[in-house]
C-alpha cells in the first residue's frame, strides 16, 4: 500500500507560515482576481481563492466581466490592475468567453504582477531556469516532492496532458530537478508502453480513471492532478485511485492532493510580488 501526499496538510502548513509572515512583517499584499463570463466551476475556484486570502492576510479584489466582454475591454481592465500601485498580483480566471484572446491577455499582464506565471516572460524564466513566478499548479507539485524527500535525480518521470498551465511547465520543473522527462498527449500512440517503466507520473488529463493500476510499475510515485466528477458527482482525479494505490510507493489523493497546493502556492506567488515590488521601491 501507497503513502498518501497529504497535499492538504501541507497547503495549511505553508498558509499558516505566509499567514505569521504577513502579521510579523506588516505586509499588505493584494491579488486582484478577473472573472470573465459566467462559468460556474470558475466562480467556485475564485471563491475558493478568495477563501485563501483571507486566510493569510491577503486583501482580494474581484472583476466581474459580462460575457459581452470585447479583448479591448478586457485589456483595459487589465493596464489599469498593471497601473494600480496596490495591487501585486493580478490573476485571469480560465476559461474566458470563446472569441477572447486569452494569450494575449495573459501577456499583457505585467511580468511583476503575473503570480499565475502564464506571461511569456516568466514562461521564458522558468525554461531557462531564471527565478521568476512558477505556474501555481507544478509549483505546489514540486512542493510535495521536496517535503516528502522524493528525490527526482536521474528519475523516469512521464507527465500525461501537456497543457501550458500544468505539463509543459510541470516538464521544465522536473527537469530542473535532473529527472528524465516524457510528455504524453492525446496523439501519443500507446500510453501503456510510455508510463510502463515510469518512476513518477503526473497525470494532467482531465479523465476520469485514465491511468489504471496495469500501466503503472511497482513503486511509482503517482500525482494526480485531474479534477473529475464520478458518477455519483464526487470529486474524482485521473487515476484509478484504488487500483493504482495498491501499486504505488506514494499517491496524491483527489480531494486532498495538487489541489489544496494549487491556491497554497497562489497565496505564495502573491506575499512574493509583493515583497519584490516593495524591495525595489525603498
Ligand atoms: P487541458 O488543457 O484540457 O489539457 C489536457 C491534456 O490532456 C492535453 O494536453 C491533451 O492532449 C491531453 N489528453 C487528452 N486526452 C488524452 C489521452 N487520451 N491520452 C493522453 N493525453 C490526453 O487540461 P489542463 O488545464 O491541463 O487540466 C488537466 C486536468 O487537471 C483537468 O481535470 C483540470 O481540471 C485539472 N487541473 C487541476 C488543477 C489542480 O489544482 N488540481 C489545476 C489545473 C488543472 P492534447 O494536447 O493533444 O489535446
Amino acid at each position: 500500500m501507497s503513502v498518501l501526499l497529504n497535499g492538504k496538510e501541507l497547503a495549511m502548513e505553508i498558509r499558516l507560515k505566509l499567514k505569521e509572515k504577513v502579521e510579523k512583517e506588516k505586509l499588505s499584499p493584494m491579488l486582484a482576481v478577473i472573472l470573465c463570463g459566467d462559468d460556474e466551476a470558475s466562480k467556485v475556484y475564485v471563491r475558493n481563492k478568495s477563501k485563501a486570502c483571507d486566510e493569510v492576510g491577503i486583501k482580494f479584489e474581484e472583476y466581474l466581466l459580462p460575457n459581452e466582454t470585447t479583448q479591448e475591454e478586457l485589456l483595459e481592465l487589465i493596464d489599469k490592475l498593471n497601473n494600480d500601485e496596490k495591487v501585486d498580483g493580478i490573476l485571469l480566471q480560465s476559461p474566458i468567453p470563446a472569441g477572447l484572446n486569452i494569450q494575449e491577455a495573459f501577456a499583457r499582464i505585467s511580468p511583476e504582477k503575473d503570480v499565475d506565471g502564464f506571461n511569456p516572460y516568466n514562461v521564458g524564466k522558468l525554461t531557462i531556469g531564471e527565478d521568476g513566478f512558477v505556474p501555481c499548479t507544478p509549483y505546489g507539485i514540486m512542493k510535495i516532492f521536496e517535503k516528502y524527500n522524493i528525490d527526482l535525480e536521474g528519475k523516469k518521470a512521464v507527465i500525461v496532458g501537456r497543457s501550458n498551465i500544468v505539463g509543459k511547465p510541470m516538464a521544465q520543473c522536473l527537469l530542473s530537478k535532473n529527472a528524465t522527462v516524457t510528455i504524453c498527449h492525446s496523439k501519443t500512440k500507446d500510453l501503456k508502453e510510455e508510463l510502463k517503466d515510469a518512476d513518477v507520473i503526473v497525470a494532467a488529463v482531465g479523465k476520469r480513471a485514465i491511468i489504471t493500476a496495469d500501466m503503472v510499475k511497482e513503486g511509482a510515485v503517482i500525482i494526480d492532478v485531474g479534477m473529475n466528477r464520478n458518477d455519483e458527482g464526487k470529486l474524482c482525479g485521473d487515476v484509478d485511485f484504488d487500483g493504482v494505490s495498491k501499486k504505488a510507493s506514494y499517491i496524491t489523493p483527489v480531494p486532498g492532493g495538487v489541489g489544496p497546493m494549487t491556491i497554497a502556492m497562489l497565496m505564495n506567488n502573491v506575499v512574493k510580488a509583493h515583497e519584490l515590488r516593495h524591495m525595489k521601491r525603498d
